[in-house]
Order: C-alpha cells, then structure tokens, then sequence
C-alpha cells in the first residue's frame, strides 16, 4: 500500500495523521508542528513575557519533557526566559526512582538546573502514609493538593515568575468535564492557561493545553525520549479515568470532541476572579477559610488514625 504524502510540506512520507484536522505529517512537519502548537498557545493566552524565570513542573513523564525541551527550544529562540526543572518525590515505594535518573539525565544534557522537593521534607508524610490509613478521598485526591503546594514552594524558592507544567490537551477536556459532574464551576478558574496572579502563587501555565496526549506521546518516540515506563500502582483509583475513557471513545466516533470540551470549558470560566482570601492559621498560605487544603488533609489524617 502507498503511504501518503505529508500535506504540509508535500515531498516526504506521512508518518502521522490527524483525524482532528485531517492533516497527514512526516516527523519533521510534526514535529515543528508541535513547536508552533506551543508558541501559539503561548501568545494566544499571554504566558509569557520576555526574560520571564519560568519554572517547570518536571516528572519524568513524556508530556514534561516535551514540555521542557519544546519551551527550552522556544525560550533560546526568542523571549529569551531562564528555564528552571522541579522534580516532586511524593513518597510513592518505588515509583520515582526510574523518574528521577530520567529527569537528572535531561537536565544534564538541556543544561537546565534543577530543584527538587519531596512530602516527606515539606509535609513530614508521604502519599504511601496517606494511602495506608483510612481515609476520607480518593489517594490522588490528597496527591494532586499536595503536589500543587510543593511546586508553589519550589517555584517560589528559585523566584520564578511563571510556573509551567505539562497539563495537555487530554487533562484540560478531562478536568473540565470532571467540574462540570461535581457541579463545581468555580474550579473551572483555574483551567485558563495563561493563568492568572494570586497573592502567594506563582502564575501558573500551560503551554501543552492545544496538544492531544496522543501527540506528546508520538512526539516524545520521535525525539527517543527515555521516558517513565512504570504506571503509578494508585491510577485506577482516580474517577479522571472515567472520564478520560468516555472522552477517548467520544474523540474516537467524532474527531475533535477533546478540543471542543475545551474550548467551551474556556467560555463557561467566570469572568470575575475570586479574590477572597484568608491566611492559613497553621501554615500561613493564602487560603479562603481559615486552614488551607494541605493542613485541612493533614490534620484530618491525625484525626481519622488516632
Ligand atoms: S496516579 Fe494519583 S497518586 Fe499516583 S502520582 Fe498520579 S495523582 Fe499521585
Ligand atoms: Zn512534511
Ligand atoms: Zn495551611
């Protein structure tokens, strides 16, 4: 069978399709396609300014170090941004050790310096000790919190002005319709990916928001990215999965459904931004009751296991 001629630059075999847009790519047309996906979004949404310090949420996966080569690419080229890696070691036995070399290796060889942080020094506990007691939440649940306030530290310990992380395409139409069924809209705030400032955060982005996980998938075999193999022994317990299956059959039986979540999630943001805020009486964070989600997780695992 003939393989089909790239529709961009019409002179090498196609090596990718997307159903989306119906284009057909050879790896070189992908892969600047994949550059200019970022560059885009980045100026749609006004990430970035010149010589921003823009530190990075790095864990080791395919869509972080997409994330960290695409925009350390970007960054050399015009604005110029310093670009600073954070790896988090949530405690999981095991599960960050095959991260951990992969993200020293890429550091290494981008030139690109690196902090690291873990629960157990931030928190005096692990996602291991949360995931062994009773508990009220999903583990991920107090996962996805906590990892949220260590890379605010981190990126606060090195003064960055933004903070990137590899959230794609596929993350942003999942949480999007994960607010929508727990009927919380307000959280829907924060899938805007240029962010926005907040007294104690670092203004978070996401440059990936346009890409499918598919795509930074492709893009990182592409790049021979090492990438971690070994599944987080917690991910079933997460209802995202749920919702990713529906979405990944929606976008099988109608290409384009996960940009169209998107999109509208983008239109149903509150136009007001929620500026209440309170201090933390334990930590004192920004809050907006008077304990922060951390120390409320905290102190309720004390109390559920006394
Ligand atoms: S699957 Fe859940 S527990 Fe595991 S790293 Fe991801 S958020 Fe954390
Ligand atoms: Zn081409
Ligand atoms: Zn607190």
């Amino acid at each position: 069978m003939k393989i089909k001629p790239c529709t961009k630059c019409h002179s090498k075999e196609s090596v990718f399709y997307r159903p989306y847009s119906g284009e057909r790519l050879c790896s070189n047309c992908f892969i600047t396609s994949i550059k200019d996906k970022v560059q885009n979004a980045i100026n749609v949404y006004g990430m970035l300014e010149h010589n921003n310090r823009i530190a990075i949420g790095v864990s080791g996966g395919k869509d972080s170090l997409t994330l960290l080569h695409v925009l350390k690419q970007i960054e050399d080229e015009t604005h110029g941004s310093e670009i600073i890696a954070i790896f988090i070691d949530e405690g999981l036995e095991g599960y960050r050790n095959e991260a951990e070399k992969i993200v020293n290796q890429t550091c290494q060889d981008l030139k690109i310096e690196l902090i690291k942080l873990s629960f157990k020094k931030l928190f005096n506990l692990t996602i291991d000790d949360f995931a062994k007691k009773n508990r009220k939440l999903s583990i991920c649940s107090y996962c996805g919190v906590l990892r949220r306030r260590a890379l605010n530290e981190g990126a606060k310990q090195v003064n960055a002005d933004r903070l990137a992380t590899g959230h794609n395409l596929d993350d942003m139409a999942q949480s999007a319709l994960l607010n929508l069924l727990r009927g919380d809209l307000s959280k829907m705030q924060s899938l805007f990916p240029g962010g926005f400032y907040k007294k104690g955060f670092v203004r978070r982005i996401k440059p990936l928001c346009e890409v499918p996980e598919k795509e930074t998938t492709f893009y990182s075999l592409l790049q021979n990215f090492e990438f971690q193999s070994y599944k987080c022994s917690y991910a079933h317990e997460a209802m995202r999965n749920d919702v990713r299956d529906w979405i990944l059959e929606m976008e099988e039986k109608r290409p384009g459904t996960t940009h169209t979540i998107f999109q509208t999630s983008l239109k149903l943001i509150p136009k007001k931004i929620d500026k209440k805020q309170n201090i933390c009486e334990k930590c004192s964070e920004p809050t907006s009751s008077n304990l922060c989600k951390v120390c409320q997780m905290i102190e309720d695992y004390f109390k559920i296991n006394s």
